[in-house]
């Protein structure tokens, strides 16, 4: 497996803190709600970020790294502070992109480098769109779909339990879907499937292509 190196988040590093979101709560509405918007990022976002910080107080010599160097690392880490990175930097990262690629301008369509690399990878966007739902609707309990760049450039649909990152298998996210049952308990209960329906309103397709220009190119 090449090794990757950092190419999204390389500002993000010890002492870590939650980043802003570029919108306000309430600006996904109808598809997200203010309180869940609210408690997502400010609760358990923060927390990961608060538990991150607090395992690499005890291990100044990892203070350096970036959030994905951490994440791509994590298996040469003392165990104590690895279970900490996969769960709690994974937390962090995952929703930092999550966040990211979400806009407020509703219903956007794949920008043209994105749907010609999604034609060619699952044969048309709804074949695509169909493997993710699949993937996002199928994780048991708590986890992650995701749409990544693989070794050979490739896109392709996985799914990651827990906060797990899918960088720790050399894969590049451009894309992550939270279907944790705290991003949508408050507003849709337990229909995961109506969660997921109101996310592809909100995908912020210009933004997983400055995040496809960046991972293209390591
Ligand atoms: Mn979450």
């Amino acid at each position: 497996m090449k090794k990757l190196v950092p190419y999204l988040f390389t500002q993000l590093r010890y002492p870590y803190t939650l980043p802003a979101l570029p919108y306000a709560y309430e600006a996904l509405e109808p598809h997200f709600d203010k309180a869940t918007m609210t408690v997502h990022h400010q609760k358990h976002h923060q927390a990961y970020i608060d538990n991150l910080n607090k395992a690499l107080e005890a291990y100044p010599q990892y203070q350096s790294y970036t959030i994905e160097e951490l994440i791509i690392d994590q298996h040469a880490l003392p165990a104590d502070l690895k279970m900490v990175v996969q769960n709690h930097g994974g937390g962090h990262y995952n929703h930092s992109m999550f966040w990211q690629i979400l806009s407020t301008t509703f219903d956007q369509q794949p920008t043209a480098i994105i749907a010609q690399k999604i034609d060619i990878a699952f044969g048309s966007f709804d074949k695509f769109k169909e493997a993710f739902d699949k993937a996002a609707r199928t994780v048991f309990g708590s986890g992650w779909a995701w749409l990544c760049l693989d070794q050979k450039d490739n896109l392709v649909v996985v799914a990651t339990p827990n906060q797990d990152n899918p960088l720790a298998q050399g894969l590049r996210p451009l894309l992550g879907l939270d279907v944790w049952e705290h991003a949508y308990y408050l507003k849709f209960q337990n229909k995961r499937v109506d969660y997921i329906d109101a996310w592809w309103h909100l995908v912020n397709w210009q933004e997983v292509e400055a995040v496809y220009k960046k991972a293209s190119t390591i």
